[in-house]
């Protein structure tokens, strides 16, 4: 079979109840409604992580966050600017596996898998990059907090890469996402005779969110809404194009985002229980859609276990390309749950890492919630029964416990567990650049588009 492009599309703290097609009565999004009856709908989809750095770092190298070093980073939860910490050029993204296996890549959008150059998309076989390199919540902002090393109040003018370069500093925000799409569609016309890899992280929904008025007008959710249907038009836009070209029938889609909605300012992960930054289902449950026309079959669904490390070994066995033999990938090939309908999940179990503690566990129907914000607990739900895990059986089921229990200590003994002490027996360090720097500095006579972001909403 020749390979096929990729387009992987990922957004940021997009909530699993935020689509119409996982039920959002609030926000319309005809394309990805559209995208999933024409494709596979994920209803058990799962992050690495319900925070962005680490989630992401597991999604490119289709690894649990800390088997590459990333459940902290120094302590702080996600990667901020300047901090001299990221992806190591050792590991293999999927930018440089399908790049390695003949495909032209791009990356445009979020990254935030390091600020230094060592670390940058254009390291990690991407062969062009254009985006932010972290949050769009990390620039100067109004009531923007000391930089975590201290050294200068606020952080850093917010920089717009393109490849390793500051493009602009501080760039409209609301504007981006239509120059995002721009990006993606010159680069499908102009690859589309060779097999390509684009990769579209969306600066949306992060907070601030900043959206042009065409999306605001009569948007029923808000400045959020807005948002989630400026995805849902970037989303039109690339099929259209695909469609156009005559690449839908060679063209693997996939649509996610990258952890749980903060469950603030219109987002919502109903009906999971939880929001971003936490291991209820909300935090890492999330919407995947899957479109291949004359592939993949049109109008289907299922709900069997799967992640987002999956898509590196999926999409190498597409490519034709060998996974990586000198380490451990824990994400596994779900083509099978792709192509056919009664295929099972890969996965005998599912865990959840919140930074380098483990916090739970999933195994079929059953999660296991061992330990909150470093707290020890034990609380059992059945996800099958109680999507909410508003029902805890931990005394009804202790067979099922003492199961998950001896599953979570294996997991530990591999990856680690912060909490406890353990130490992974199979885990990778985070790089580490000596006097790292941040990519901008203040300049009062820089022509800023807006020397500081005025909404002071982060998260
Ligand atoms: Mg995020």
């Amino acid at each position: 079979m020749d390979q096929p492009n990729v387009v992987l599309i990922n957004c940021d703290d997009l909530g699993y109840g935020d689509l119409g097609c996982y039920g959002s009565k609030l926000n319309a999004t005809p394309a990805l409604d559209r995208m999933a009856a024409e494709g596979l709908r994920f209803d058990d989809f799962y992050m690495g992580s319900p925070v962005c750095s680490p989630s992401r770092g597991a999604l490119l190298t289709g690894c649990y966050p800390p088997r590459i070093g990333f459940g902290d980073f120094d302590g702080l939860p996600v990667l901020f600017p300047g901090q001299g910490m990221g992806l190591p050029p050792s590991e293999i993204t999927m930018g440089r596996l399908l790049s390695d296996a003949g495909y032209r890549t791009l990356m445009v959008g979020k990254w935030h898998c390091g600020d230094q150059p060592a670390f940058l998309p254009t390291n990690h076989g991407f062969d062009h990059y254009f985006g932010l390199p972290y949050s769009n919540d990390l620039g100067r902002q109004s009531g923007t907090p000391t930089a975590p090393d201290g050294e200068q109040p606020g952080y850093p003018p917010l920089p717009l890469l393109l490849d390793d370069e500051v493009l602009e500093q501080q760039p409209d925000q609301a504007s981006l996402t239509a120059r995002y799409v721009a990006e993606a569609v010159r680069f499908i016309r102009g690859e589309r005779h060779r097999p390509f890899f684009l990769y579209l992280a969306h600066l949306y929904v992060h907070l601030p969110i900043y959206v042009q008025e065409r999306f605001l007008r009569g948007a029923s959710n808000g400045t959020y809404g807005a948002a989630v249907e400026a995805i849902d038009w970037t989303t039109e836009v690339l099929l259209h194009e695909l469609a156009t070209l005559g690449l839908d029938d060679t063209t693997l889609v996939v649509f996610t985002s990258d952890n749980g909605s903060l469950c603030r300012t219109g987002g919502s992960n109903s009906p999971l229980r939880g929001a971003k930054g936490t291991t209820w289902e909300g935090g890492m449950r999330v919407p995947c859609i899957a479109r291949w026309p004359g592939r993949i079959g049109s109008g289907r669904m299922t709900a069997e276990l799967a992640t987002a490390m999956d898509l590196f070994p999926t999409f190498a066995a597409l490519a034709g390309a060998e996974l990586p033999g000198d380490r451990t990938i824990d994400g596994r090939d779900i083509g099978p749950l792709l192509f056919d309908d009664d295929a099972p999940s890969p996965h005998e179990a599912i865990f959840y890492y919140r930074m380098n503690d483990l916090e739970a566990v999933r195994v079929g129907r059953w999660k296991l919630h061992v330990a909150k914000g470093g707290t020890e607990c034990r609380h059992l739900y059945d996800l099958h029964a109680d999507r909410g895990e508003s029902a805890d059986v931990v005394h009804r089921h202790p067979d099922v416990v003492a199961r998950l229990e001896a599953v979570a200590d294996g997991a530990r003994r591999s990856l680690g567990d912060a909490r406890l002490g353990i130490t992974g027996s199979d885990v990778r360090p985070v790089g580490r650049v000596a006097d790292p720097s941040p990519l901008t500095t203040y300049d009062p006579s820089y022509p800023y588009y807006a020397a500081e972001y005025d909404l002071p909403d982060r998260g």
